[in-house]
């Protein structure tokens, strides 16, 4: 059995990865579930840098042992790309969902449909038991909305209408199974997955 550390004790992302990566022979477990406690500053500016700072925090911690670790958020075109790595903290430090939606619709006051185009990115960090690194990013395109809508997701969903819905719903009033199938998150891990498989065969 190959056991592949998380970097996150997020429930829903351990079943999205477990589900993803159902290889034969591997199981995944929780930095809690090896009793370890690992919480480095995720001071990197790319989403690559802070997936890789955590992964490799959790590689180290669990004495070499394999690891995986994500790093997601959005990009505002009208907002230069923030809240980008600042996603969770946009609002402040203890931030809620909430606050940042707040911030968010605020922050484009004024700006058109047309230009409110915007994209949710997760970049996935995979290092193997001999350290070598495989690196996977997927994105979803879409435009952020004037109010809140649907109560689904979590964190900006509410405020994203996907391209892919054609303007008929927010990322936050569809199943979990259907946002996997477009998502940002759903797209690196399916990524990762080809580019493990060219390994293992
Ligand atoms: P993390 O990678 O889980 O730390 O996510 C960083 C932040 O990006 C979250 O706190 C959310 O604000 C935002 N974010 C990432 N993925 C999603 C998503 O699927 N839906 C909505 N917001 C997201």
């Amino acid at each position: 059995m190959k056991t592949v550390v998380l970097a996150t004790n997020n429930a829903h992302k351990v079943s999205e990865i477990t589900h993803a990566l159902d290889f034969p022979g591997w199981e995944f477990k929780t930095l809690r579930e090896m009793g370890v406690d690992s919480d480095p500053a995720e001071d990197a500016d790319t989403f690559l840098g802070n997936a890789r700072i955590k992964a490799l925090a959790a590689h180290e911690a669990c004495d070499g042992m394999a690891a995986l670790a994500d790093d997601s958020g959005l990009e505002v075109d009208a907002l230069n790309g923030a809240p980008g790595v600042w996603s969770s903290r946009f609002a402040g430090e203890d931030a809620t969902d909430a606050d940042n939606n707040r911030k968010l619709v605020a922050n484009l006051e004024g700006v058109a449909d047309d230009a409110r185009t915007a994209r949710f990115v997760c970049t996935l960090v995979f290092i193997d038991e001999d350290g070598t690194e495989t690196v996977s990013r997927g994105t979803i395109e879409g435009r952020i909305g004037y109010v809140e809508q649907g109560s689904g997701g979590f964190g900006y969903d509410p405020l994203f209408w996907p391209d892919v819905f054609e303007g008929t719903c927010t990322l936050a009033e569809v199943p979990q199974s259907r946002k996997n199938e477009v998502s940002h998150r759903g797209n690196a891990l399916r990524a990762l997955r080809a580019e493990l498989e060219k390994k293992i065969n």
